[in-house]
Parts: structure tokens; sequence; C-alpha cells
């Protein structure tokens, strides 16, 4: 006697290979029945004996293609019918879509091995692909995902790839970009036709090989690439590129290359692995000249689309250089037209594959972290995956901050969270961030009129001023550090437990108009967060601008202390810039007060030899960090807690003292660097024992700091307290928008 039942599969179930797999699945088990895509996941209608679908239902989940995430199951009784067979039936559509788009994801073993088989259809085909792997936010022009839906739609199926693609026994089954040689898309070489294919991959590994600078299309955006090795075409690749310091990522061969240039643990083993194929950050073996200045740490990424693997194989360089083609800061280039006019002067050659892009997907950046995995940067392979279910029934438009800026959108509670966009003020991540408003929002048909917006506390922020031209049926303003803190416990769906949250940031608008960055709360998503302890205040001349220049913070923080070692002279040596800032505090001029965290390792940076202007954001920090990795000394430097204060006065005056002593700066950036954790676990325990709270989150561009991290976990070991971070979005600025969301849901009192 069969019995019957609705089985609902939410999650990322569309687009991965799931429709198949469940067909196969139900052939093996003798389920009858059949699957079809609806606008919130897969839905299937199976017969069986009760044990058979018992079983049928446990393998959904243990089976699934490695792809799919499945978000939820839910089984119902139905009404058997006698079916016969299984079938897969046509995408339903009757409402709003809030089907869970996929990531791109890396080629798969089996197309990596039908690409290498010289009697395959597909050899050395660079646009191979099947349902679990290949192209799926990148190639995505609307919902539902079918193929008039994607770039790929100019290219009509051959007899063979459309017999695949409609075969369900297929791996090509509704694979949308599926294509062949015949009739697919091609990779050429400056246009030329005579380099097609292969011949355009050859030609591009003789190019590298030459030490010349290729620009390559990859999956969301071109890459300009160089031999790693290769010093001259490394600095000549930044000179082009106006990026004088700011690490670039290489690609290798295969995790065996990998292991060759850095350290690479078994943690960041499995993230540089992953479906994502992130960059991960791992500590540096190799000295690959020009690659990354100063920096302790490598960014390294596998091959993940077929052309970086053709290029590999036909003897391109095990290291390459791939970064992001544009220059600095701004977002990456991603359609041919924009490509030719910003790269003109900056690449030797161009690898154009005609497939157009849909948007522009950046690499995510990644490392494993003393609390687990942390995304730096989040975007291919992840965007725009949902990370987090908010108790919200109405649409929230969360626009972020304005560095590392991203978008969330929430529908029917699933928060959306976009990719990476970049710095507001560029103007192309600018039209980038509105383009991606557009985006998301035509995408799951999300109206204007009737969302709840958030933006930042900020008036000057550009997404904040956007944010109010834009239309919306409510508006609300979150400040920047409880948004830090709420994205954490909305990765988490934690919205009643009451934490005590830490934010340690570079910048961001305080309740009182001035500059925070080191902040303690205590409170829940619910009811809100109270500031209960900061930084001592310091003022910053020049305010937000100050950022760029270490000294300029130095020269706030350190008019608080008496009778230090004169900063003009050496060891110290600083340019004028520091008297003219001097001045600017004495008089009060165009300063601003700050609790920032950031500046204040700026101030120590500059203290300890980084005088110069920065060229990216976070250097300075980035600097100190590297400094003290390489020092084995256990000194820790006092930062008292006092009345609600940290108080940076002893740490700053033991930096000064110790560098114009002639200790090794190395061994200051240590002792600073612990000071600043066993201060912060100090006040971490007293908070917590004072308000009867044994969670603490931990979020801000700060702990993004690897090193404080680890600190911090030694120092608060053993003290029955659960430490949270961000591990779905990222620290900084980039996972404002999702905790945007989470506040705004209550503040508004709209969440369930
Ligand atoms: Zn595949
Ligand atoms: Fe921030």
């Amino acid at each position: 006697m069969n019995s019957a039942c609705l089985i609902q599969v939410r999650g990322v179930v569309q687009g991965v290979g799931f429709r198949p797999f469940v067909y196969r699945l139900a052939k093996q088990h003798g389920v009858s029945g059949w699957v079809f895509n609806g606008e919130d996941g897969v839905t299937i209608h199976a017969e069986a004996p009760e044990s058979v679908l018992a079983v049928f239902i446990a393998a959904l989940k243990t089976q699934a293609p490695p792809a799919a995430s499945i978000a939820a199951i839910e089984v119902q009784p139905a009404e058997a019918n006698g079916a016969a067979g299984f079938a897969i039936h046509q995408s339903e559509r009757h409402n709003k879509p809030t089907v869970r788009v996929s990531p791109d994801l890396p080629v798969c073993e089996q197309c990596l091995q039908e690409l290498f088989d010289p009697t395959d259809r597909r050899y050395r085909y660079p646009y191979i692909n099947c349902t679990n792997c290949g192209p799926r936010y990148s190639v995505i022009l609307a919902l539902p995902y079918d193929r008039p839906n994607t770039t790929m739609k100019a290219w009509p199926l051959d007899a063979y790839c459309d017999a695949q693609y409609h075969d369900p026994a297929n791996r090509r089954f509704h694979a949308q970009p599926v294509a062949c040689p015949q009739c697919g898309p091609h990779y050429l070489l400056n246009g030329d036709n005579a380099l097609k294919d292969h011949a355009a991959i050859a030609r591009t590994v003789q190019l590298l090989r030459q030490g010349q600078i290729v620009a390559v299309k990859g999956l969301g955006g071109y890459h300009l690439a160089c031999d790693a090795r290769n010093a001259t075409a490394v600095n000549a690749l930044r000179e082009r590129k106006y990026r004088k310091e700011k690490p670039f990522a290489v690609m290798v061969k295969d995790v065996e290359t990998a292991r060759g240039i850095v350290e690479l643990s078994s943690a960041a083993g499995t993230l540089l692995t992953s479906v994502a194929r992130p960059i991960v950050l791992a500590a540096a073996k190799a000295d690959l000249p020009g690659v990354a200045p100063e920096n302790d740490e490598l960014g390294v990424m596998l091959p993940y689309t077929p052309v970086h693997h053709l290029l590999f194989a036909a003897g391109a360089p095990e290291v390459l250089v791939m970064t992001s083609a544009n220059r600095s800061s701004e977002p990456i280039a991603y359609d041919e037209q924009d490509a030719f006019e910003r790269l003109a002067g900056v690449s030797d050659a161009f690898l154009v594959g005609e497939r157009p892009i849909a948007r522009r997907v950046e690499d995510s950046v990644a490392r494993a972290g003393a609390f687990g995995p942390v995304i730096l940067r989040r975007s291919r392979g992840y965007a725009p995956g949902a990370v987090a279910s908010l108790p919200i029934d109405r649409p929230v438009l969360a626009v972020g901050a304005d560095l590392k800026s991203s978008i969330t959108l929430v529908v029917d509670g699933q928060a959306f969270v976009s990719q990476y966009i970049g710095d507001l003020d560029h103007y192309q991540a600018f039209q980038a961030f509105q383009e991606t408003i557009r985006d998301l929002m035509s995408m799951y048909e999300v109206s204007g009129d009737d969302v709840l917006l958030v933006h930042d506390a900020h008036p000057q922020y550009f997404s904040t001023t956007y944010a109010l031209s834009l239309p919306a049926a409510e508006r609300v303003a979150v400040q920047h550090h409880r948004a830090h803190i709420a994205s954490v416990l909305a990765e988490q769906c934690e919205w009643e437990r009451r934490v005590l949250g830490v934010s340690f940031d570079g910048t961001g608008y305080g309740d009182d108009g001035s500059i925070w960055g080191g902040e303690f709360f205590a409170g829940s998503v619910r009811e809100g967060f109270e500031r209960v302890a900061h930084l001592r205040r310091a003022s910053l001349p020049g305010g937000d601008a100050a950022a760029q220049h270490p000294v300029q913070a130095a020269a706030g923080f350190l008019a608080q202390i008496d009778g230090l070692p004169d900063v003009m002279e050496a060891p110290f040596n600083f340019p004028s810039r520091y008297q003219y800032a001097v001045e600017l505090v004495r008089k009060n001029v165009r300063c601003f007060g700050t609790t920032s965290i950031g500046r204040l390792f700026d101030s120590v940076a500059a203290l300890l030899g980084f005088t110069r202007a920065t060229s990216f954001e976070g250097q300075a920090a980035m600097w100190v960090e590297a400094l003290a990795r390489k020092s084995a000394s256990s000194a820790s430097y006092r930062f008292p807690f006092e009345s609600g204060e940290l108080d940076f006065r002893a740490l700053l005056r033991a930096v000064a003292e110790d560098r114009k002593h002639g200790l090794d700066p190395r061994d200051i950036a240590r002792a600073f660097q612990r000071g600043v954790a066993q201060g912060l676990s100090h006040v971490i325990r007293k908070l917590c024992s004072e308000r009867h709270l044994d969670t603490v989150v931990l979020s801000g561009g700060v702990f993004q700091n690897d090193l404080l991290l680890s600190d911090v976990r030694d120092w608060l070991h053993g003290q029955g307290l659960t430490i949270w971070t961000n591990h779905a979005v990222p620290p900084n600025d980039g996972g404002i928008s999702l905790g945007q969301t989470a506040l705004a849901a209550f503040l508004c009192n709209n969440a369930k």
C-alpha cells in the first residue's frame, strides 16, 4: 500500500542540479510522483510505501548535490493518486519569487575530466558546465532561473546540447548555461577570430610567460593577470594600475602549489577548496617581490572557471597575480566596452569571453580565524545567498555604510546580502551601488513604495542621502556600531539574547555626532543596545579625513599626554603635517571628538614609523599587526579601565617611550596589541559580571585583526563566556546592511 506526501524543500535548491538529483533518487528507490521548481524552493509529490518514503526523505538531505544548501524540508501528508513513474514538471510561477538565487559555482570534477578528454565534444571548451557547476548569479537577468532569463539567451542549443538539456538522467538536464563548441560562445584573444579558445589560451600563456599583463574575462568581471614570480611584470602592473601598496591576490595551479607559498592550516585548506573558492589569506612562505609589500600574509585562490584550468594546463606560470581589472578602488570592469576603455594602457592583451556578464561579482576574500572562518569581502561564491531569516513580513531594504558597501534586501523574511560593491566615494562604485539596489529589487519584484528603508545615522553618507531620495513606505536610521553588533546576532537569528556587544572599528557616526569606534553595548536586537562604555575620547583633527594620515590621528591622541619625547626628532621624525595637526588641536579648529580604536592603531603606527599617508583603508592597522606578528615578546602594556572609559594614555606613553629608548618596534607593536587585548578582555569580564551577561559579540573593522582575536580568545579562555563573531558577513562595513535590517525590523515594531 503506497502512502503519499508533499515535500517542500527550501534553501539554495534551484540551479544546482536539485531536480535531476530528486529524479534519480526517486528512480533508485522506486518512488513515483513528480518534482518542480516553485517560487520558494522545490516541491515534490512522492508516492511509495511508508518505509521507502522515510528513506527517500532522509536521502534528500544527506545526498543533496554539493552546491545545494537546504534550509528546511517540510513534509505534509497528501492524497495518493497512483502516479506511475517519476517526472520533472515545468516551473510554477504564481506569486513573487522568493526562491534563492544560487551563487556562482566552480567547475566540477566531472566537467574537468571532460574538459581534458580529447574524445569529448567539449574538449578544451572554456564554457563547459553542468547542473553541478558553472555561472549562476553572474548570468541571471531575471527570475525564474531559465535560459531565456540568462546572458546565454543569444546562443540557441544545438541538437546535442538540447538532448542533454532535456534528458532527466543527464548531468546537464536543465543546466541553463549549457553549451558546446558548436553552439556556444567562445574566448578570443584581442578580438582576433584566428585566436579562438585553445589558440587564444595558448597565446595568452606565451604572453604571461614573457612577463606581459593580460586582462582575462572570468565569471564576474575581468582580472589582470601576470606572472607573480616576475618582479618586473608585477611592478609594471602596480604602476599601470595606480596601486602602490595594496596586496595583489594570486591564483595558483593547485593546492600543492598553494602549500609552497603559504602556511596552509587545515581550516584554511577547507576554505580554499570550499565551493565558494574565495581568496584565502594565509601566512606567506614564499617571497614574491611586489605582490604583497610589507605584509606577512598572502591572498591565494584556486582556479575556478574552465578558462583558469585551461591556462594552467597550457603551461601558464603556476602562480599568477589575478587582481580585479580596474584602477585602484574602482569596481571591477565586467563588460567589454568598459574593460577596453578603462584598461587601455594597463593590460598588454585581452582574453575575452563572448558570454556577457549580467552583473559584476568580485572575488571573495576569507581567512581561517581564531574564532572560525571570517569573510572579509563577501562576493563571488557567497552572494546573493540568504544569510538570515528575519521575523518580518514586509520587504526591507538596507543600504549599508559608505566603505566596503553592500546592501541587504529582506523578502518574506529572507535576508539577501548583495555582493561587495566598494567605496561609495568613488563615482563608479556609487553607480554600482545604485545598480545593485535596482537589480535586487527587480529580481525579487519588490516595489520601492512597499519597503522599510534603512540607512546609517551619518547624515553625510552618500548611502544616506541616496536612501532619502528613494521612495519608501517608511524610513529609519540605524547607528553604525549597533548595526555591527546586530549583524552577528542576525547571522545567529538571536533576537532576544542579551549580550555585551563590542564594536572596535575605524569610524562611524555616533549618537552625539562624534566619531565612534571603540564602543561597548549591552542589550538585544529586540530591546536595542545601550552604550555602556567606550574608549577615552580624543580629538581628531580633520575628522574622517584623518584616516589617511596616521600622524594626524597621533596629533589628537598624543595631545592628552604630558612629557612625551619630541616626535619631530629621531627616531620618530614626524613630518610637518603633524605640527599643522597639533595646531588644529590646540586651536580646536576642524577637530572632532573620537573614540575610535582604528585611530588608536593609526597613532601607534605613526609612533612606530608609519609616518606617510596610507594608500588604502586599514593599512596602518594591518601594518602594526604584521609588525607584532614578527615578535616573540610576551610583554603587555597597561590599558586601564575606569568610569566607563578605556584609557589609552598609559598605552601610548609606553609605546613612545620604548621607541625613544630604542626597543625593537616589533616588540613594541606586540606589547601594544597584547595590551589592547588584555584591556578589552578585562572590560568584557567586568561588564559581563556586573550585568549578568554570558554572551559577548565582537564586530567592527578592527576585529579583522586576527592576532587581536587570538589574544582575546586566550585572555577569555575558561571564563564561561560565549563569544560570537561574524561568519556569514564581514566584520567590516560589508556587514552593516545586514545588521541594519535586523535592528530596523524591531525598531519599527514590525517584527513578529
Ligand atoms: Zn560540471
Ligand atoms: Fe564600521
